[in-house]
């Protein structure tokens, strides 16, 4: 049996550390950094998912030397020219809930009948002194108003192409099925399992 590669996960997000636990199953180990005892609020400044993510990293990979990875996401809307993007859990204001961030969402796309969107992850991985990053993306449509209770974010108003159901109506799995989080974070393992 293989040994799972053991990999920092440089975020205090629970919800993100749980359905990335449900994608990678027994093949890694995940720490978190309330785990390993890391208490860090790293700036996510940047104006691009990629650069937001490799701070993030590089910060955890400087202050541990272990292996580690981040994972910066978000939520673009078409018909406002991507927003909120890279400033989605600071789309309200910098100490937003979701329910604030969502009912800014709302109002500014209630004149718009195109309600597509995107949700997006870059993976930032510092493996063995190297730096690789990981995308992944799940296209949808944004609903008029929440559905469901499961998740965090944007959930309950994000539909993904395919089905009926929001994201905070489906579980972790179900979820994973569809998910930004999920393409990027499989990715990550494929290269991890040709190491
Ligand atoms: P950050 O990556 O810590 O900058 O936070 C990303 C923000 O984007 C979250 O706080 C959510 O508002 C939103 N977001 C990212 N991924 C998801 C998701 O899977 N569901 C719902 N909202 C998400």
């Amino acid at each position: 049996m293989q040994i799972p590669i053991t990999l920092l996960f440089a975020s205090n997000n629970l919800h993100k550390a749980a359905e990335i636990n449900t994608i990678v199953g027994l093949t890694c180990k995940i720490i978190t950094l309330r785990e390993a005892g890391i208490e860090i609020d790293i700036p996510e400044p940047h104006p691009t998912f990629h650069e937001n993510a490799l701070e993030k990293s590089r910060t955890i990979y400087q202050l541990t030397k272990k292996n580690c990875f981040s994972e910066d996401s978000g939520l673009e809307v078409k018909a406002l020219g991507g927003a909120p993007g890279v400033r989605s859990a600071r789309y309200a204001h910098d100490k937003a809930t979701d329910q604030e961030n969502i009912d800014k969402l709302l109002v500014n796309l209630k004149e718009f009948t195109d309600r597509t969107a995107c949700f997006i992850t870059v993976i930032s991985l510092q493996f063995d002194g190297r730096e690789y990053f990981f995308e992944g993306e799940c296209r949808g449509q944004i609903l008029p108003q929440k559905r469901g209770s499961a998740g965090f974010g944007y959930d309950p108003i994000f539909v993904p192409d395919g089905s009926t159901l929001s994201f905070a109506e489906m579980s972790s799995a179900e979820k994973n099925l569809f998910s930004h989080r999920e393409k990027a974070v499989r990715k990550m393992l494929s290269f991890l399992q040709s190491k």
